[in-house]
């Protein structure tokens, strides 16, 4: 799959596909994309001289009422055979995650094989809402005392644009798991994925666009710039973000969303934590099952998780076990290029990354200590000091509330800091330093121990995770989001909300409170179904 000689991948807008900056011969409009471990360029893009007003209004105006013509029920049709089509093409898929991501396959699976799982969930969701076009949000409540005149609630799709300025770590599932929601809404989808793994994104729109499944339209793809995009946001379109706080805040100030009230959805940084509570001693089920989940949180997709597990918190007196138990998993890590089948870890998506990485190590081991790092002495196979390699590191903070950096810090890659806590109340309060986070997860030997925590937690978290003994097998991992359950975070983490199940109709719809004659009120029940809960 990886072109011999890069090309400049086109865009796909307004039912047609367009080449960037070849339009105006200009190679300086273009960015190359690059393997992360060798430095070859595999590609290029440019979204320069795009008629951005000709793909807004041709998705608005000819895909979304081609799109709203059809049923919920129809519409999941159509993500069940996205997600067929995409399962052909995995081997495709796959070859680019590891030039163009340096991710070893396991990793390149949480990406690609979880944006078809999310496709083929919600494909099962949606179905059952079978033949109905309007949604009901709950019964017909009167507003005269005879019941002549009455109100209810209705659900109707936006009937405006979905557009996704998406992060650079899944190019793959941060598509699908956004459009399953829109797509299946009736709403058409114009992503513009991270530059620098555009490519993934890419192919797959083109190989669902040369499947023929949507309405010409419904799904476009921008790769390169974001310039002029939010200037084409109207007030009935939405916009979802996934990326950098600092970039959430820049989105937020546009008129788009000021002036024209659309809205915006952002999931940003996160402070994840994981706690140990304190009856989870050394060789206790519950401590083995914290220490492997910490270690393995920390290498999948080395770190580049918006879940991944940022603080690992222990009482203080499990807090040297814990240290060396994470410290000898860690050492098992082999790290480099993910071509060679002994690797266990690839490297990070750019050299800028690694840069950023290197540097938020720094800031940290400025107030904690260094419990460990496979940085020292390192040999990464197959790839060279230039390569965007990064072996785990392990920081430690016995007194955790000291901390400062480590509560406020998001370290892209690798890295951990294992906190300590004196009681669990303080291990409750130190969560939420991180000031709002994606997710954060329990492990004791003991289920109903975790209900205060998990509750006192509750407000400050979009997810929490409990593991026990019982749950050992069953689990479905800290870092991973399942698309039946909620995915975002208040506060610092952008206070949006996806997935879910169907609720993540929700933020494609506009509520209305239709008042009128009884028969009329009644009258909209034909066609319609109530919103379902999960
Ligand atoms: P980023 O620099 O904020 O970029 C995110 C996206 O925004 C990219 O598509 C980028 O395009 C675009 N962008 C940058 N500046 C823009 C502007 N002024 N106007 C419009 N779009 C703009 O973030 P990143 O470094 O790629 O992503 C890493 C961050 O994402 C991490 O901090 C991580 O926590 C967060 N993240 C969160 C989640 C979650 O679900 N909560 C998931 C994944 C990642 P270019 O690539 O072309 O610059």
């Amino acid at each position: 799959m990886v072109m011999s000689t890069p090309a400049l991948l086109e865009n796909y807008v307004a039912g047609q596909w367009v080449a960037g900056a070849s339009r105006t011969s200009n190679t300086s409009e273009r960015t190359a994309l690059i393997d992360p471990v060798t430095g070859e360029t595999l590609a290029y893009v440019s979204s320069a001289g795009l008629d951005l007003d000709a793909a807004f209004t041709f998705a608005r105006e000819t895909a979304g009422p081609a799109l709203r013509a059809l049923s919920y029920g129809e519409r999941a049709q159509r993500l069940s055979q996205i997600a067929a089509t995409l399962q052909t093409k995995r081997d495709d898929y796959y070859a680019i995650a590891t030039a163009n991501s340096g991710t070893v396959a396991t990793d390149s699976a949480v990406d690609i094989d979880g944006a078809i799982y999310t496709l083929s969930t919600y494909a099962k969701l949606g179905a059952a809402l079978g033949d109905a076009h309007t949604l009901l949000d709950g019964a017909a409540v009167p507003l005269a005392k005879d019941a002549s005149f009455a109100v209810r609630h209705v659900f109707r799709p936006t009937p405006g644009v979905a557009l996704f300025i998406n992060a650079f770590n899944f190019p793959a599932w941060g598509l699908w798991e956004k459009a399953a929601g829109a797509l299946l809404a009736g709403v058409p989808v114009i992503v513009k994925p991270a530059t620098s793994t555009a490519w993934l994104t890419q192919l797959m729109v083109a190989d669902v666009v040369a499947a023929g499944i949507l309405p010409p339209g419904s799904l476009s793809v921008i790769c390169g710039s974001a310039a002029g995009l939010l200037d084409r946001i109207g007030p009935f379109d939405v916009v979802s973000f996934t990326g950098s706080a600092d970039t959430a805040a820049t989105l937020r100030a546009h008129p788009a969303f000021t002036q024209r009230s659309a809205r915006i959805n952002v999931e940003a940084d996160s402070l994840n934590s994981a706690i140990l509570l304190p009856d989870a001693a050394p060789g206790t089920t519950a401590f083995d099952q914290f220490v492997r989940e910490v270690a393995r949180e920390m290498t999948v997709k080395s770190g580049q998780k918006c879940t991944a597990i940022r603080r690992a918190m222990v009482s203080v007196e499990h807090f040297d076990a814990a240290a060396a138990a994470i410290a000898e998993r860690l050492a098992k890590t082999v790290v480099g290029n993910p071509r060679n089948e002994t690797v266990k870890m690839g490297s990070l998506v750019s050299a800028a990354q690694k840069r950023a990485v290197l540097d938020g190590i720094a800031h940290l081991q400025a107030e904690a200590e260094t419990l460990y790092d496979g940085n020292r002495d390192a040999v990464f196979v197959d790839a060279g000091p230039d390569s965007a390699c990064v072996a785990p590191v392990l920081l430690g903070l016995r007194d955790g509330a000291a901390g400062k950096r480590v509560h406020d810090t998001e370290v892209f890659g690798p890295v951990a800091t294992l906190v300590g806590y004196r009681d669990l109340d303080e291990a409750v309060v130190l969560a939420k330093r991180g000031q709002g986070s994606l997710v954060v997860s329990l492990y004791s030997n003991d289920a109903i121990a975790m209900r205060a925590p998990a509750l006192a937690l509750a407000d400050a978290h979009g997810r929490v995770h409990a593991v026990d003994p019982s749950v050992g097998k069953t689990q479905t991992g800290h870092g991973n989001v399942m698309p039946q359950s909620l995915h975002g975070g208040p506060g610092r983490a952008g206070g949006g909300e996806e997935l879910g199940g169907l609720r993540a109709l929700r933020f494609y719809h506009v509520r209305t409170a239709v008042q009128g004659p009884a028969a009329l009120v009644e009258a909209l029940t034909q066609d319609a179904v109530e919103f379902p809960k999960s």
